[in-house]
């Protein structure tokens, strides 16, 4: 990464849209993650997560979005705790994360929790859903007695509506659908009482018909208990109906950001054009991807090693992008991209006056 992308990106000053909601709960602040990758006698390293800032409201959604390898993941394990980032800090209410202080790790851990994409495989099989809710629940309640126990087990099913909860308390996992193991699985997630919520593609491997359902169980979830959550998705279309911000993550970085409905209805980096032309929503704003094809017609090829990480798949691509990488620079007072030639892959936007980019 050159030296203006990498300084840019974390002096990068934005109103998140997801700001309008409540005060910053969770920052990530320049958040790197580097994995080394042996092949026989031979170590390659892989950036997954490049120079990565953005910041996790009270009240708030924020989606991250990009296709299955882009980061999205890692970022999502560094936020909860299960991995340690190469570079970077990650801050709630202000204050730096430090896992070596026991006491504040445990309690961040506590604050910030995760739901995970297979509910299948998040659940232990051989016990019932009431020993995947208490335990948690007397971890982070020890005082309780037995009656305190079940009254909070019993609000626990009712916020993730499965109701009434002593039908569901002494099943099985094998004896729930898809939709009732995500939702034991957010109950077993709202048992720590979190202030932030890690929400990794919850319904990606959900019926279709059951996705809205759980969708709109976590916006029920956000608003009520005044949740930062971090929507985690391949789906922009998904993205754009529940959350305040949307964040493009393409090859480790972010590529561009801005308010759900107005990155959705004017995208302006070329991969999040191609995002929106490949939304398979039927209301998605297809008109506006201007030259974009489809991704599966693009996708496949290895990353380039020099210049912007999307030059392989650009159909605006030229020397400049192959070689320079772009920095993450403002749009407008919430909205960032990285692109040399935003001018012609975007050009309404630029007629409306991008500002504080850095000349070609
Ligand atoms: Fe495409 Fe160049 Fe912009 Fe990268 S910098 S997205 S290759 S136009």
């Amino acid at each position: 990464m050159n030296d203006l992308a990498s300084a840019s990106t974390s002096a990068l000053e934005l109103t998140s849209a997801a700001a309008f909601r409540g005060p910053l709960v969770l920052e990530a602040r320049g958040l790197s993650k580097d994995f080394r990758l042996a092949h026989g006698l031979r170590r390659d390293l892989l950036s997954a997560a490049r120079d990565v800032s953005f910041g996790l409201y009270r009240s708030a959604t924020v989606a991250l979005v990009g296709e299955s390898g882009s980061g999205k993941s890692t970022l999502a394990r560094l936020l909860a705790g299960q991995e340690r980032p190469t570079s970077g800090q990650i801050l709630l209410d202000g204050r730096a994360v430090q896992p070596s202080v026991r006491r504040q790790f445990r309690a961040y851990k506590r604050d910030v929790q995760m739901v995970f994409q297979d509910p299948f495989a998040s659940l232990n099989p051989v016990h019932r859903v009431r020993y995947h809710l208490e335990r948690p629940w007397r971890i982070h309640h020890s005082r309780q007695s037995g009656a305190s126990v079940k009254a909070g087990l019993e609000q626990l099913m009712t916020r993730a509506q499965l109701a009434p909860p002593e039908l569901y308390l002494d099943k099985f996992p094998h004896e729930l659908s898809g939709g009732e193991r995500q939702r034991v699985a957010i109950a077993r997630a709202l048992a720590a009482g979190p202030r932030v919520l890690l929400a990794d593609e919850p319904v990606s491997m959900l019926d279709v018909s059951i996705r809205l359902e759980v969708m709109g169980l976590l916006d029920d979830l956000r608003s009520r208990l005044q949740l930062a959550v971090l929507y985690i998705t391949h789906d922009i279309a998904s993205a754009r109906y529940f959350s305040d911000e949307i964040l493009v993550m393409y090859a480790g970085q972010i590529v561009e950001r801005g308010p759900a409905e107005d990155l959705t209805l004017t995208p302006a980096h070329p991969y999040t054009q191609l995002l929106v032309a490949s939304a398979p929503d039927p209301q998605s704003p297809m008109g506006i991807a201007r030259g974009a094809a489809p991704l599966s017609t693009l996708a496949g090829s290895s990353l380039p090693a020099v210049g912007c990480r999307f030059s392989h798949r650009c159909p605006y691509a030229d020397q400049q992008c192959r070689t320079q990488t772009p920095a993450l620079l403002p749009i407008s007072s919430s909205r960032a991209a990285s692109c040399w030639h935003l001018d012609v892959a975007a050009p309404e936007l630029l007629a409306a006056g991008l500002r504080g980019r850095v000349p070609p």
